[in-house]
Order: structure tokens, then C-alpha cells, then sequence
């Protein structure tokens, strides 16, 4: 291969990505120094996530940035807007054009989407059974032929290959890693890309600045799952969760550590947005998630204890017991 090429910005425009995938990928193509730095950076309207994807001046086709050189994996998030305000979502090698589709219960907009970027969905994923994550299987497997994956012990019908921790999804050239993760129920799965492009889809083990209730499974094993296999990930891992309770996760945050700066300005933010705005990082998440910040002293003073007298474990499950009831 030779020098990679430089796009003529004249004839770049965004198409064909979200917002976030777009600030992510022009990001790489300047780091990759395919587009000069100067000229992204004097683009007239910038590249924010808040702005339609049609306000920006520069597009990237998929194919013509996919070289030996350059793989970035794509994740869509699909917002469903139900009353769980459930997330499903759409995993990409664009060099291949393979997707998994993620607990793709709104499978009609899955489909759609798949379509339009003309990606082949060759697997579902199911984190866990729940009716809100597996409902669309039937359909999105009818209309693409994917083999459907889950848990071991998960009670879903028509599922082709179980996993467990440590087996390995692949999507075109990326590969994501099954993380077993009971305590919402006791057969929940998260899915881990590793790398520069580092993710973690959750399901409703972790939220945004909460996590899943445990009336399925176990408060006390989900203290395990969280402390031992989620809060030890890199801070830059990106964090994809099965729901959108972000709002009142911040609140309730907020109502455990009122002093909670980083809290209180995220809930400004993100208020009356679009739930599909905010990509957090687990980085992000220690800050803003209760029950990432068990040895905050104003989060053990609310729970009425003296620093010393509780372990971290009692704190989490003295947490749950709060959230459940508030
Ligand atoms: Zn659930």
C-alpha cells in the first residue's frame, strides 16, 4: 500500500453515521492523518454531537477509509422511546459490512437501519431474558437468517450458540469478548471490544449513572459482577446500557451526594436532550454512579455510618435497598 490518501474536502460529506460515530471517525482520520488537522479544524459549523449530521460539510463513505490501515468498529444506538425507554443497538465492521444486532426488540428500526447502511446483520444478542430485550428475535432472525446468541442458562427460546465468559463474538475483522455478569438476573451477559475503540454494552447490569434492579437475581452477586468485572475496566471504555434512566439515576445521585458537581452539571445538560446525546465512559461513570463510589465518605454519611463501619459491599447493598424504594 501506498501513502494513504487525503480526501478532497470539497467532496467530503458526512453521511451515514450517527453524530457520535461521526465525531469519532473524523477524530480518527485526522489521528490517522488521512484528513489534514488545519482543515478539520476550520470546519465552518464544527462537528458536534448536537448537530444533525446533514449541518456538517465534509461526509465519509465507508468503504473509500477502510484499508489495512484503518478498522474502526461502529456501534449505532437505536432509541426506542417506549415506555422502558429501552436502547437496542447495531455493531459494525464497515470493511465487511457485518452487524450484530444487540437486544433488537424495536426490530423494524433495526432492519431499517441495517438496510439504509448496507450492513448484514449475521447475529443477535440477547444480554439477558427479559421480554424487553428478546422480543424482537424472531423477526430480525426471520428477515436476515442471523444465528441468535445468549447466556448459558438463559430461558430464551431458539437461541443457536450459548456463551460464557470468555468466548469470543465476532463482527467482519472486530471481536468482542462475553463478560459473564449475573445479579440483574443470574444470567446476564456483557459484551466487551477491546482496543482503541474500547466499549462495554451492559444490558441492565450497568445504566448510566445507576444499575439494573436485582428482583431476578441477586444484590449481593451483583455487588461481585460490578466490583470485580466492571469498575476494574479501563476509564476510556465506552458505555453502552439497555436503557435510558440517566435523569433519575442523576437525581437519585444527587439525593445520596448533593455536593456532586459533576452530577448536578450533567443533569443541567442533558435534562430535556435527546437520550441518544450522551456517551458516557466508565471514567464518566465513577463519578457520577452511586454504586461506582462506594467509599465516598458523603455517600456513607448519608447512609447514617460512621467511615469505618461498613464494607463496601454493605454499602452497595444498603444503596440498592435505597434506590429500590425511592
Ligand atoms: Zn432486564
Amino acid at each position: 500500500m501506498g501513502a494513504p490518501p487525503i480526501f478532497n474536502p470539497v467532496a467530503f460529506k458526512i453521511s451515514g453515521f450517527s453524530i457520535p460515530n461521526t465525531v469519532r471517525y473524523v477524530s480518527k482520520l485526522v489521528e490517522k492523518r488521512r484528513i489534514p488537522r488545519d482543515w478539520h479544524e476550520m470546519r465552518p459549523s464544527g462537528c458536534d454531537k448536537r448537530q444533525t449530521a446533514n449541518s456538517c460539510l465534509f461526509s465519509i463513505d465507508a468503504g473509500a477509509v477502510s484499508s489495512d490501515n484503518f478498522s474502526i468498529m461502529i456501534v449505532e444506538q437505536i432509541w426506542v422511546g417506549n415506555s422502558l425507554r429501552n436502547y437496542n443497538y447495531l455493531v459494525a465492521c464497515p470493511e465487511t459490512g457485518e452487524a450484530l444486532a444487540i437486544d433488537p426488540t424495536e426490530s423494524a428500526a433495526c432492519l431499517r437501519m441495517a438496510k439504509d447502511k448496507g450492513w448484514t446483520i449475521r447475529h443477535v444478542l440477547n444480554t439477558h431474558e427479559h421480554h424487553d430485550h428478546v422480543s424482537g428475535n424472531d423477526a430480525v432472525c426471520a428477515a436476515t437468517g442471523a444465528t441468535l446468541i445468549a447466556h448459558q442458562t438463559a430461558q430464551i427460546p431458539g437461541v443457536d450458540r450459548r456463551v460464557g465468559a470468555g468466548d469470543v463474538i465476532r463482527v467482519g475483522r472486530h471481536e468482542l469478548e462475553c463478560l459473564d455478569t449475573p445479579g440483574h438476573t443470574m444470567s446476564c451477559l456483557c459484551v466487551l471490544a477491546h482496543g482503541d475503540e474500547s466499549a462495554i454494552f451492559t444490558g441492565d447490569v450497568l445504566f448510566n449513572a445507576g444499575i439494573g434492579n436485582c428482583h431476578g437475581g441477586d444484590p449481593g452477586i451483583a455487588y461481585e459482577t460490578i466490583s470485580t468485572r466492571l469498575r476494574t475496566l479501563p476509564d476510556d471504555t465506552r458505555v453502552y446500557p439497555g436503557h435510558d434512566y440517566l435523569n433519575r439515576n442523576l437525581e437519585f445521585t444527587l439525593d445520596r451526594e448533593p455536593d456532586n458537581q459533576v452530577a448536578r452539571d450533567l443533569l443541567k445538560q442533558y435534562e430535556a436532550q435527546d437520550p441518544t446525546l450522551l456517551i458516557s465512559t466508565l471514567g464518566l461513570e465513577k463519578s457520577i454512579n452511586t454504586f461506582l463510589r462506594l467509599d465516598s465518605p458523603a455517600i456513607i454519611e448519608r447512609l447514617s455510618a460512621s467511615k469505618d463501619s461498613l464494607t463496601e459491599k454493605e454499602v452497595f447493598l444498603a444503596l440498592r435497598r435505597a434506590r429500590d424504594s425511592w
